[in-house]
């Protein structure tokens, strides 16, 4: 895989992960702050609900307190008659105020007057059917038996469904003396009821009977709502429930409330906005990334290889890499690579010399003179110019190698080499040693005599350092027999042949010679 392929699967993980991390913040936070604001909310309204039911009870306890308080009930509980009951408490006036039943006590807590209104006739009935809620009502009256909040009014359960109900002890109206008994009154928790409250409100709830189970034990009356009373519900987000108690800490109803789910909607929402964003800053990062990694080094990278391939498959190696201004590592690279390549050039060069220069003498080898012969050839041959060859060999030079030892002939060897400089200074002159004690030189643009020439000065040339040769039979010195001949029409191996065939010759004729050969 290439660079920008890993690049591109390392982003992917990196911002893949980024997103997962900021997604799940986000839902384990936000949402929880939002949820948490909504139920915080819905706790609110349920409370309101409480609180709706607590006025409904104020306003019948107000009832029952100027009730209780009135001289005439004080009176009644001395001496009951059936007058007060007549003209105060009659149908209509229980009609008027909608209470459902009415109960007077005396001080051992016995029935003095107990009724019943049918609030759609106004006709009085028995109020027997509420009895247990008087029961519980004289729980509540002696409170070492029974959880008591100071609260005289509360809800209860009946068989006509649930009651709002508050007592009161009768008094003299300036509150003097001992209690002379206690007044009950109740109203039905009706739909007439729960409508005033949910246009109050503008809650939506409803009330459902709870089933009181005989073994609970009673709760503490409430107040208000705890949060230990709601529930919300698992299957449907939007409910929360609360437990209503009676008077004496029994659930009997369950408050099924309605609330909105705008700020949960509209967390999720904002949630699902700031993801979009995220998701496209990331990509938006992610991509320019990818641009910058591709423009700042891939594209780079690829450019330097390009050119290293285009030096090696030439062997070009006195090319460059491109070296752009601005100043970063890739550009430090392109540098290295670029002295990396100067060094190889430098010792390709030093190289190519070794392998084309002879190491005893100095001077050309016979790698190098069959190249430059092959190029002469060809020029000599394209422009019609003259190319001559002079072969030299050393006269008795095994007898030397006997006589004087191999390495004094070796430093003979090293003045021919240097004496062959020295005469064949042309710059297109190519002295070189082509055997053991064979010499070549070549000589472009030099025509025969110029050949002979050259070839009479090196004789001279030697005999003049007069190396010493005793067991020469040419001569008292060192001496060499030279063949000199020009390239003809003839192919390079027939004109070789012929500068051979010089030399042989003039080794013939006596030695320490120079035979000149025409071309054919
Ligand atoms: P001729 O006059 O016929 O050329 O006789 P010659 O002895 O020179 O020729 P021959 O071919 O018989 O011997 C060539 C000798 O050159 C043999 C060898 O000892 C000597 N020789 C060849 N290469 C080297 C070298 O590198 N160093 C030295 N010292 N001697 C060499
Ligand atoms: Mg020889
Ligand atoms: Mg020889």
């Amino acid at each position: 895989m290439g660079l920008r392929g890993k690049m591109f699967g390392l982003f992917l993980i990196g911002f893949g992960l980024m997103t997962i991390i900021v997604m799940t913040l986000l839902y384990s936070n936000l949402l929880h702050g939002f949820m948490a604001i909504e139920r915080t909310q819905a706790t609110e309204q349920m409370t309101q609900l409480a609180r709706n039911l607590d006025s409904e009870l104020d306003r019948l306890n107000q009832i029952n307190g100027d009730w209780a308080n009135w001289d005439d009930m004080v009176s009644y509980t001395q001496q009951p008659t059936h007058g007060f009951i007549e003209h105060q408490l009659n149908s209509a006036e229980l009609q008027t105020v909608g209470l459902k039943f009415i109960f007077i006590l005396d001080k051992q807590d016995n029935i003095l007057f107990s009724n019943a209104t049918n609030l759609v006739t106004g006709a009085m009935e028995s109020a027997s059917t509420f009895d247990p809620i008087l029961a519980n009502i004289k729980v509540r009256l002696h409170p070492e038996s029974a959880p008591d909040n100071g609260r005289t009014c509360g809800l209860d359960n009946s068989t006509a469904g649930p009651v709002l109900v508050c007592w009161q002890q009768i008094h003299q109206t300036d509150h003097s003396g001992k209690p002379m008994g206690c007044l009950v009154v109740g109203q039905l928790l009706n739909s007439t009821i729960l409508k005033r409250i949910q246009d109050q409100s503008g809650l939506k709830f409803e009330l459902m009977p709870q089933t009181i189970r005989a073994t609970e034990p009673p709760h503490s009356i409430k107040a208000s709502i705890e949060p230990e009373m709601l529930e919300f519900s698992q299957s449907a987000p939007n409910i929360l429930s609360a437990h209503l108690y009676n008077i004496v800490g029994q659930p009997i109803l369950i408050a099924r409330l309605q609330f909105s789910r705008e700020v949960g909607q509209l967390g999720n929402d904002i949630i699902w906005k700031v993801m979009r964003v995220v998701l496209l800053v990331t990509a938006l990062t992610g991509l320019t990334l990818l641009a910058g990694i591709h423009f700042l080094v891939i594209r780079r990278l690829r450019k330097m290889k390009i050119e290293l391939n285009s030096i090696w498959r030439n062997g070009r190696w006195a090319g460059r890499l491109d070296t752009p201004k601005n100043k970063d590592e890739l550009n430090e690279l392109a540098h290295s690579i670029n002295r990396m390549l100067a060094l190889i050039r430098k010792q390709m060069g030093i190289l190519e010399s070794i392998a084309h220069t002879d190491a005893l003498t100095q001077i050309a080898n016979r790698r190098a003179f069959d190249q430059r012969m092959a190029i002469e050839m060809s020029l000599h041959k394209r422009n019609q110019t003259p190319l001559s060859l002079l072969l030299i060999d050393v006269d008795y030079f095994k007898r030397y190698n006997d006589y004087y030892g191999h390495p004094a002939g070796d430093e003979v060897l090293k003045e021919i080499g240097k004496l062959l400089i020295q005469v064949a200074c042309r710059p297109s002159d190519l002295p070189a040693r082509i055997g053991g004690e064979e010499f070549a030189v070549i000589l472009p643009a030099t025509d025969l005599a110029g050949a002979g020439h050259v070839a009479e000065k090196i004789r001279v040339h030697l005999a003049e350092l007069k190396l010493a040769h005793a067991d020469s039979p040419a001569s008292d010195y060192v001496t060499i027999s030279i063949g000199a001949t020009i390239a003809g029409e003839e192919d390079l191996a027939s004109f070789i042949q012929r500068a051979d065939k010089a030399t042989y010759q003039a080794k013939q004729s006596g030695r320490n010679k120079i035979n000149v050969l025409p071309a054919v």
